[in-house]
């Protein structure tokens, strides 16, 4: 994903610490690199790529998959709110772990993670517990929902904040948990659910709260579908671009998920503004919320990055999948060159980056670049036989089969080897030493991640989320 020094065919990638040093072919590896290796990972029969970032997420939702089949955005809101409701904050914890380990085994490094209701004891802290427990690269968009269904909204008013508690609250969140640094493992974002769950007020003051803390971003939901159309005109009379405008998320600083139904001028703004889109095809299509214009937003400047959204209106979490779905979307209404494999797989990797604002360090395997990577065994694998043209165009072309990662490395650390998701802690719980941790990580020495335990809390929570709302 750099463009000067393009796709490399025996290459080797020399990493010190947490930063990308070297990359070429192995032949000119230089051997005062080469001799001072304290550990090699053999890559050979492997496609190597930087590892991809998902910019739109809300893992709290992988325990209630696949409900809600046959419903629009609103309809599907409406049967799983009073689920949520019940939610804890070990339910939450459970829910991002499975959402992390799905992601990280297929080929995410980084995320961001949308957390926007928080019923009972949750707090964002539960997200971070479980991002740290497997060592992932992790941007939290303090979410929340203001307007219930008492005030014109659509979300039960036992599930909605007040507009100053949720204040209050993301900013305790930027104190305690955002870092800044250029290899940073986590940085903030704020982000009120949607127009239709708060107020014009609690947009404008979380665009300025961010604004006094450099790189907090602002993300939230815009433009999903014909419906969001009519409530922004009924409401207020004008389209998004004046929506954005006039509570001040006209700038650089943001990035949206869906944008079905941005138009054309709408588009325009985002390109000069630097307004970044979070394209998630599935969610989109299985809601019947319609097909982003990712062409033209591409052709007018927009930066666009790839999104799963949340788990259960995707139901998988696989960013790969997503942007062969994109693909394939885009060409659905009859021409082949709509969008590009390569095009896609660089807006799932510099195009998401983009859109956190880490494209200095993140989605590209170059030197002064984080060491976030991942391979997929190829040789040997039946999904990718027959596939020597173009291996790498293989990742995304013959996905679903494609199977998860051989080896993803985040900040250094080997997070998956040889197929195996480790662990920063053995049982996901931040019990151990972390720099102990880190450093067993490094050695290559860690411990598996313990998926059968992971696996049974997941089946639990599943039940008693579900078991309550009934
Ligand atoms: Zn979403």
């Amino acid at each position: 994903m750099n463009e000067e020094l393009g796709e490399i065919k025996d290459a080797a990638i020399f990493i010190r610490g947490n930063v990308i040093e070297w990359v070429g072919k192995t032949s000119e590896l230089p051997a005062g690199l080469a001799d001072s290796a304290e550990r090699v990972i053999e890559g050979r029969g492997h496609v190597f790529m930087p590892g991809m970032v998902n910019t739109h997420a809300h893992m709290f939702q992988a325990l209630n998959r696949c409900m809600a089949q046959d419903q629009t955005l609103h309809g599907w809101l409406k049967t799983l709110y009073p689920i949520w409701a019940n939610h804890t904050g070990d339910s939450v914890y459970v829910s991002t772990l499975v959402s992390i380990a799905e992601l990280i085994l297929s080929g995410c490094t980084t995320s961001s993670d949308h957390l926007y209701i928080y019923p009972n004891d949750v707090k964002l802290d539960d997200t971070i517990r479980a991002a740290r427990a497997l060592g992932f690269r992790f941007h939290p968009v303090r979410g929340g929902m203001s307007a219930g269904v008492s005030k014109g909204g659509i979300a039960p008013d036992s599930v909605v904040e007040a507009e100053a508690a949720i204040l209050e609250d993301m900013e305790r969140c930027i104190r305690d948990f955002h870092d800044n640094s250029k290899l940073s493992m986590l940085r903030m974002s704020l982000g009120p659910a949607s127009q239709k769950t708060v107020t014009n007020d609690l947009m404008v003051s979380s665009a300025r709260l961010a604004r006094k803390h450099e790189g907090v971003r602002l993300h939230t939901h815009l433009a999903e579908n014909q419906e969001d159309i009519e409530y922004t005109h009924r409401l207020y009379g004008y389209r998004f671009g004046d929506y954005i405008k006039k509570v001040e998320w006209d700038q650089s600083d943001c990035w949206f998920a869906h944008c079905c139904m941005l138009n054309e001028s709408e588009r325009a703004l985002f390109a000069e503004r630097g307004i970044g889109v979070a394209h998630c095809p599935s969610s989109n299509t299985r809601l019947a919320s319609g097909i982003a214009p990712i062409r033209q937003m591409l052709d007018q400047g927009v930066n666009v990055g790839l999104g799963v959204d949340g788990a259960c209106s995707n139901d998988c979490q696989n960013l790969l999948a997503e942007a062969r779905l994109a693909v394939l979307l885009q060409r659905a209404g009859g021409n082949p060159k709509q969008l590009g494999v390569r095009e896609c797989l660089r807006m799932a990797t510099v195009g998401g980056a983009t859109n956190l604002g880490r494209a200095d360090v993140l989605g590209q395997i170059a030197p002064g670049f984080a060491a976030d990577l991942i391979g997929y065994k190829t040789a040997g694998n039946l999904a990718f036989a027959g596939t020597g043209a173009d291996p790498l165009a293989a990742l995304l072309l013959v996905q679903p089969s494609a199977g998860y990662v051989n080896w993803s490395i985040i900040d250094g650390h080997v997070v998956v080897r040889e197929g195996v998701l480790m662990a920063a802690s053995p049982d996901g719980a931040p019990s151990r030493d972390a720099d102990q941790v880190a450093a067993e990580l490094r050695a290559g020495e860690g411990v598996p991640f313990d998926m059968e335990w992971l696996l049974a809390q997941a089946d639990k929570y599943c039940y008693e989320l579900t078991a309550t709302a009934r």
